[in-house]
């Protein structure tokens, strides 16, 4: 993880992890078929703390007829009590603006910057304001506030110190593990393994040698089709991570909920976990993942973190 000081220890206990940042686009620049790198600019995002890895933040975007509601974003007093976000549940359907769930790709703290990697998909209001996304636009950013202790919230990557890295995931699931991979010290090895719509859609992630990328394009096929075939093969040469007693006796899994309804369980890495494996992308997909990994092969379900990032067919209201 990188780190960063707090601003003149004025750092805050009691301030809550995130807060509202406007936003304005700075640069939009189209990455491959199906991804585009938007890179936002505000006046306080010296203050957007720069954890990196797989952390998670809020976009606000803007209603065709109304733009973007007050919820006080601009107020100095409440953006620390986190009053937005009462503000913008109790707002009237037709004025609350569509949140979405996006992961920080790059943060230039000193820059004044940060970049966003979209997916380019067919529907819904992030796809439809990508879509006309230009340089000048706002939105409003929901994001780790460096002045808080609490900033690390929405960090879900807690590997401690296992052996094995292995990390799973979708398109949507991409900027997360780029970041995380380009976090790893040069002397740890990962496994990775990305599905993408097309193979075309190949990004250049900076990892050390120690880490190994598998791209799996699904060229039309259902979303998450091709990681579980990926999965068993990377297990299959590996049989030393099946633990049969494990396996004989299969684990109780549950499909637990997590922020805004997702299926999610991002537990810690017991100290010495032989294996540790992250897990994100369409919902379905990564179910089956994760009772593949757990039921079938015998890892501890406390090795292995899921998070469904999407759900095929539903919007993420
Ligand atoms: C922690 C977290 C981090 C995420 N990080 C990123 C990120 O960095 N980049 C990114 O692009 N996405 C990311 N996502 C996924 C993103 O939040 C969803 O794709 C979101 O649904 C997009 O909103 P929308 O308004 O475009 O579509 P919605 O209104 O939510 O959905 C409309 C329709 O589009 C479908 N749909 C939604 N997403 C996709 C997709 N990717 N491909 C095909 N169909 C889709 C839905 O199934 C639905 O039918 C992340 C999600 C989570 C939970």
């Amino acid at each position: 993880m990188l780190t960063f000081e707090l601003p003149a220890a004025r750092a805050l206990d009691s301030r809550p992890g995130y807060r509202p940042f406007r936003a304005t686009v700075a640069r939009v620049l189209e990455l491959s078929p199906h991804f585009t790198r938007v890179t936002f600019t505000g006046d306080d995002f010296d203050a957007f703390a720069p954890h990196g890895l797989d952390q998670r933040i809020n976009l606000i975007f803007p209603l065709a007829d109304h733009g973007l509601s007050d919820c006080g974003w601009d107020d100095e007093q409440p953006l620390p009590d986190g009053h937005w976000y009462s503000r913008w549940r109790g707002l009237p359907n037709e004025a609350r603006n569509p949140l979405r769930v996006y992961t920080v790709r790059g943060i230039r703290p000193e820059a004044r910057e940060l970049d966003v990697d979209f997916v380019v998909h067919g529907d819904g209001p992030a796809a439809r304001w990508l879509a006309g996304a230009a340089a000048g636009d706002e939105l409003v950013v929901i994001g780790p506030d460096a002045l808080s202790i609490n900033s690390g919230l929405g960090i879900d990557w807690h590997p401690g110190n296992a052996h094995r890295l292995l990390l799973v995931g979708d398109e949507t699931a991409l900027p997360a593990i780029a970041s995380i991979l380009e976090s790893l010290p040069a002397d740890r090895s990962a496994q990775a393994i990305i599905e993408i719509p097309d193979a075309a859609d190949v990004l250049p992630i900076a990892h050390s040698a120690l880490v190994d990328v598998r791209w799996v394009p699904r060229h039309g096929g259902p979303p998450g089709s091709e990681l579980l075939p990926a999965v068993q093969d990377w297990v299959a040469a590996r049989p030393e991570i099946v633990d049969s007693t494990l396996a004989n006796a299969p684990q109780t899994i549950t499909d637990p909920t997590g922020p805004d309804d997702f299926l999610w369980d991002v537990p810690s890495a017991p100290t010495g976990a032989n294996l540790y494996a992250w897990v994100a992308g369409e919902a379905g997909a990564i179910r089956s993942i994760r009772r593949y990994l757990v039921r079938e092969v015998g890892i501890d379900k406390r090795q292995v973190a899921f998070m469904g990032y999407w759900r095929s067919g539903k919007a993420n209201d």
